[in-house]
């Protein structure tokens, strides 16, 4: 007899970047600088107060986010990191049985998140460049679909898709299926990839639109996200989620962190730069590397990817190997930039 439900056993567990002392980890699409100085005083500051449980509400964060992005506070939730906030999203839409349409390869945990609620997770295979198939995703929307994740710009693959494409999407998609739209890396995308999450959420009252303070803003380890939705929608994920997710350091964290916005900000041109280096640097070696609007890098490698990633590893470089798939390298320092490059220089498959 097992004490667990019998289906988890067919349920993955979540894959982190693994962290290896010495090695440069460029596994999880961090930030390679700390917090900023104020960050990390308020992070400590909140901390003397550590005995008090936390606005439950968020408050101050919510009012400064709603501000920043210029809605109604009641449009907004946060969450412990989005990616608690992707599994708010499939609670409060799905009952056991219902569907959830994703793009694969896409983010790890959507199909994890899907079946620990007991919803069935429809995935739709990505263009040759890894880019989202839309309307093989709207194809399969179907009587029992409830949710559809669209990764933008997608991870592991880094691309964007075109802006026309997702509005038609958005304009197609039935009114009683909500879309999420994840935004994990929308700091690091430029050009004519660029679209106004903000405004399609105000415009599509089934959109829910997920951001992040792991990523550009840098606090991976502290743990808070957001989205912005219709009321309704966010007074639902507010109810579903875990009592004082957010903790009142990982409030302060983020509040201090829109506070130095620009200069956070500012910095994702350099990865915007670096992200260019990493690629080329692979071209040049005869990789297909797709264009990427992230802060890493896709290497479909395919029946490779392991050996790649190990090769990697042996000479002090953490990348992240989807098995048969790829590999995915997050943008680091220069120096672990070039180092990544000089290794993958001396793979033999
Ligand atoms: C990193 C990431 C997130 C958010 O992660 P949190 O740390 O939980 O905020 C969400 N979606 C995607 C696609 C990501 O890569």
């Amino acid at each position: 007899m097992s004490l667990v439900r019998a289906d988890l056993a067919a349920v993955p567990a979540y894959v982190a970047g693994r962290t290896v002392p010495g090695a440069a980890k460029l596994a999880s699409n961090e930030v390679t600088d700390p917090p900023l100085p104020s960050v990390v005083a308020a992070v400590a500051a909140a901390a003397a107060t550590g005995n008090r449980y936390p606005d439950p509400a968020a408050t101050a964060l919510v009012t400064a986010l709603a501000q920043r992005v210029g809605v109604d506070p009641e449009r907004v939730a946060v969450g412990c990191g989005s990616v608690a906030l992707c599994q708010q999203v499939v609670q409060v839409a799905c009952s056991a049985g219902d569907e959830v349409v994703f793009a694969w390869q896409s983010f790890e945990a959507y199909p994890i998140v899907v079946r620990v609620a007991g919803a069935v997770p429809v995935p739709v295979p990505g263009g040759p460049d890894g880019e989202h198939d839309l309307d093989a995703m709207l194809a399969a929307v179907g009587p029992r679909t409830r949710v559809v994740f669209v990764c933008n710009p997608n991870n592991p693959t880094g691309t964007a898709v075109a802006r026309e494409r997702l509005h038609a999407f958005l304009d197609a998609v039935p009114e009683d299926v909500l879309v999420v739209l994840d935004e994990a890396y929308v700091e690091y995308v430029r050009g004519d990839r660029v679209v106004d999450g903000v405004a399609l959420a105000l415009a599509h009252p089934n959109l829910v639109l997920l951001r992040t303070f792991s990523k550009a803003y840098g606090l991976a380890g502290i743990r808070v996200g957001w989205s912005l939705s219709s009321p309704e929608v966010a007074s639902a994920l507010r109810k579903v989620s875990v009592p004082f997710a957010v903790s009142s350091l990982a409030q302060a964290a983020a509040l201090a962190c829109l506070e130095a916005a620009d200069e956070l900000l500012a910095r994702t041109d350099a990865v915007v730069a670096a992200r260019a280096r990493l690629r080329d640097g692979l071209r040049e070696l005869g990789h297909d590397v797709p264009a990427t609007q992230t802060n890493f890098v896709w290497l479909p490698l395919g029946p490779d990817a392991v050996a790649f990633a190990e090769h990697c590893a042996a000479h002090g470089t953490i990348v992240r190997a989807f098995a048969g798939d790829g590999v995915r390298i997050s943008v680091g320092t220069p120096a672990q930039d070039e180092a990544l490059l000089a290794a993958a220089r001396t793979f033999r498959p």
